[in-house]
């Protein structure tokens, strides 16, 4: 049976495959410490549990409006204007099966073929896909680990060709953690707005961040800004509510419409006892965040710590989300039992196969100098998964 061009181009998810990988290993028997994980290890929050049950028993069992309950959206506007300081109308707000799911519905109605979307690189791997199967070219543009992983307005201005449709901003990131400052979220938007570039901007990371610093959304920074861009937000990483499937987006009334269109010939309206969850989750107790970020800060700290202490590693302290990007240009050339290490992903092999560490190379990411590693799991792993790299790296020749 012959697939469509756009099936073939397609690949499946990197970091899905690695996990896959390790838990297989993990059902072989072997102890895989595994770092690889884009989903915090902690359980959603009963009271979210709760509320879903509630409204299962509610018999809130049937179709919603394709871009959500009023109730849902109403409790996303009012999150967004005492969150991010942006007033939008519920009929700017849809959501949908994940963040991401809003993404791709976000490139599917602003881009077309020879249209260019701008990532910054180090980017999160389906962005690349996603750009891609909307007939656009993705145009990669690399920010600097001594620039904190990431681009200024500089490296931004020469990137922009009349084909510029949209960038992606991601703050706080996946995979480097980075946060952009208000002041150079403002330096980006200056020349975003020069330029009319419509901007999509993933805060799925907003609440998990670090040492006082504040996140921004670019939309805030000024009315033009704001009709330029596309805010997306979602539950999954805050709330620890990865299987729920609710992420959501906020655009000028327009976009909205096109998207919400869009998802109602596609998926329809997200899960009607997860959009309820999700209600709770966002104006209910938030006691359950201030845990986690607590534990997330004291796992970031230890991993950074130890990371830098390992010869020829050098590691950022991020400040946000829950991964470690660590840099190891200072290992390339090294050999474990005769094997060179010429990148981030022939490192990452030897670490799986040897040490059942499971990581992904950043190639993954647009950068193969550098591997991410989660802090999603416990410390006693972290414990154990860095005292097999040290290990490891103290048999290289
Ligand atoms: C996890 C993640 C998402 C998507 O999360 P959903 O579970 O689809 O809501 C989007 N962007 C980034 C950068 C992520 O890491």
């Amino acid at each position: 049976m012959q697939l469509a061009k756009r099936a073939k181009n397609i690949s499946s998810s990197p970091t899905l495959t690695i996990d896959a990988q390790a838990k297989k290993m993990i059902a072989d028997g072997i102890k895989v410490i595994n770092f690889g994980a884009g989903e915090p290890d902690f359980d959603t929050p009963d009271n979210i549990k709760q509320a879903a049950i509630k409204a299962i028993n509610s018999g809130m069992t049937k179709y919603t409006p394709v871009a959500g309950t009023e109730a849902l959206r109403q409790v996303i506007v009012d999150k967004l204007a005492r969150d991010n300081d942006l007033e939008y109308k519920p009929g700017q707000i849809v959501v949908s099966a994940g963040a991401k799911h809003s993404l791709y519905n976000a490139f599917q109605v602003l881009c077309q073929a020879g249209d260019e979307v701008i990532l910054p690189a180090p980017y999160w791997v389906s962005y690349m896909e996603q750009v891609k199967l909307a007939g656009a070219a993705p145009i990669v543009v690399a920010a600097r680990v001594e620039n904190g992983f990431k681009i200024t307005g500089h490296d931004l201005e020469a990137a922009i060709t009349p084909r510029t449709r949209a960038i992606v901003i991601n703050s706080p990131s996946n995979p480097t953690g980075a946060v952009y400052t208000r002041d150079e979220l403002a330096a980006l938007g200056e020349v975003l707005e020069k330029h009319g570039v419509t901007i999509i901007s993933d805060e799925i990371y907003e609440k998990l961040i670090y040492d006082g610093l504040e996140h921004v959304s670019i939309a805030c920074l000024s009315p033009a800004l704001k009709e330029q861009t596309i805010v997306i937000n979602g539950v999954s990483k805050t709330y620890a509510m990865t299987g729920w499937r609710i992420g959501y987006a906020a655009a000028p009334a327009k976009v909205a419409k096109a998207m919400a269109d869009l998802q109602s010939h596609s998926t329809s309206n997200p899960t009607s006892i997860a959009q309820a969850a999700t209600v709770e989750a966002i104006q209910g107790d938030q006691s359950a965040v201030i845990t986690m970020v607590g534990e997330f800060v004291k796992r970031r700290d230890y991993m950074v710590d130890r990371l830098n202490a390992m010869p020829g590693v050098q590691c950022n302290r991020p400040g946000g989300a829950f991964y470690v990007f660590p840099d190891i240009k200072g290992l390339f050339g090294k050999k474990y039992n005769g094997t060179e290490i010429k990148n981030a992903s022939d490192l990452a092999a030897i670490m799986l196969e040897q040490a059942h560490v499971a990581t992904v190379p950043g190639v993954a990411f647009g950068d193969d100098t550098c591997f991410r590693l989660s802090y999603a799991t416990s410390m006693a792993n972290i414990q154990d998964g860095l005292n097999r790299i040290e290990k490891l790296l103290g048999d290289l020749s």
